[in-house]
């Protein structure tokens, strides 16, 4: 690691509060001493990077991944894949069931080596491997660690392994979230998989064991048969009967929130937990799409569909034909406060803070500003790759090529557990 550098000759914005035009960043022992001109920071013998005009980011957050299906690309599925149902059993619940050690661990390295290609710092991560549940994350840990990313980490708990299969899961969750309570790269919650997969006991079990601080991590409302499970229970939707249960609070992690009721949003408009849409996923899933007039603070997540946090707002910018309210605070502002709340100093691009900075591959030749930022990324940007990739001071990508990994040596070990579940799922 470098322990003391600038780069400078950007375009330095931390997405919402401030844009330097011919900016740069000093970092010593993975902390961002400075944010000033060129000129100012340019100092001696000093190690400097010239980024040649590019436009620098805070390093991005992806709010939901799943790192698992990492490795499903080119997988025929087990049968029919009409509905929202029929995708989960024919392709994501038998993949996960194939998971072990190997495939587990490459296919977390996988899916962590493109969200730095593509600028991403932080993964909130919801994983499910029902035949490999103790130790799971322990294997997605070290995955990270490898590759120097932030986590938040978590095992979906789900019946649909049967009720009496819950308890390990729930216990992977607890003891994983209890042992890194401190720790600075990575964190603990607690994985629920959606309210149609979890029986009235098994909600209560969970409620009567959840840590009260542990933040749960769940699909809420993805598609109607969400919904209709919850009313069929007595409740007024996905979010009450979460509420109901004791599970919701301002620290939940609500992923894509689409068919929910009027108390739903009563009670996220009261109780603020964060809301995650992801439109890629959304789509390719034909679930619909989250009300954006009824939930007006949100992030984006990529649901396993990419690593690409850019790629998926500019999905999302299109989806809605251009109308896309507060986008920087999207992108920027709620993703630097979220983060900012498991790891301190981290989030916003800002002098103390650890640096994680993205560093786009575009160089803008038209006038730039807050106001016109989101512009530059959507047609700009393009959600193409980064120019450099930096997370807690080391530079991990740059210039096409993984820095702190071999990255081809690593790509070997992958095709080979690629190809040992592919077969096993196709068994
Ligand atoms: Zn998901």
């Amino acid at each position: 690691m470098k322990e003391k550098y600038v780069i400078g000759n950007g375009i330095v914005t931390d997405g919402f509060s401030f844009l330097i035009n011919d900016g740069a960043i000093s970092i010593e022992d993975g902390i961002i001493k400075q944010i000033g001109k060129t000129n100012d920071l340019k100092k001696g013998n000093i190690d400097y990077i010239n980024l040649e005009g590019r436009l620098v980011l805070p390093g991005l957050l992806n709010s939901h991944n799943h790192l698992y299906s990492a490795l499903a690309t080119g997988l025929a599925p087990r049968g029919e894949m009409n509905n929202f149902q029929q995708i989960l059993n024919n392709l994501w619940w038998h993949l996960d069931k194939k998971l072990d050690k190997e495939s587990i661990y490459y296919s977390a390295i996988y899916g962590l080596i493109d969200s730095v290609k593509y600028g991403v710092t932080t993964v909130f991560d919801h994983h499910a491997s029902m035949n490999f549940v103790s130790g799971s994350l322990a294997i997605i840990e070290k995955a990270f660690r490898k590759i120097g990313l932030k986590g938040l980490l978590c095992f979906e708990i789900s019946d649909r392994m049967g009720e009496n299969n819950i308890q390990s899961q729930i216990e992977e969750n607890i003891k994983f979230y209890e042992k890194h309570k401190e720790d600075k790269q990575i964190r603990g919650a607690l994985g629920l998989h959606a309210n149609f997969t979890l029986s009235e006991k098994t909600l209560s079990t969970i409620s009567k064991q959840k840590p009260s601080k542990l933040p749960i991590h769940i699909h809420c409302g993805e598609a109607i048969d969400d919904l209709k499970y919850c009313q069929e229970k007595g409740y007024d939707g996905p979010a009450h009967r979460l509420y109901k249960n004791g599970l919701l609070s301002e620290n939940s992690l609500l992923a894509h929130c689409i068919h929910l009721t009027e108390t739903d949003y009563k009670l996220i408009d009261e109780i603020q937990p964060t809301i995650i849409s992801n439109p890629e996923s959304n789509a390719n899933n034909n679930v619909g799409k989250m009300n954006t007039e009824k939930i007006k603070k949100y992030l984006l997540g990529t649901d396993g569909m990419t690593g690409n946090v850019l790629g998926t707002m500019r999905s999302h910018f299109l989806q809605r034909n251009g109308n896309i309210n507060n986008p920087l605070e999207i992108l920027f502002k709620s993703p630097a406060e979220i983060t900012n709340k498991y790891f301190n100093n981290s989030g916003k691009l800002a002098v103390g803070n650890f640096a994680d900075i993205a560093i786009t591959d575009y160089k803008p030749v038209t006038k730039i500003n807050l106001e016109n930022l989101f512009y530059h990324l959507i047609f700009g940007v393009e959600g193409q790759k980064m120019f450099m990739t930096i997370a807690n001071g080391n530079i991990l990508y740059q210039n096409g090529k993984m820095k702190t990994i071999d990255e081809n040596a690593i790509l070997e070990k992958i095709r080979i557990a690629a190809n040992n579940l592919h077969r096993k799922f196709n068994e």
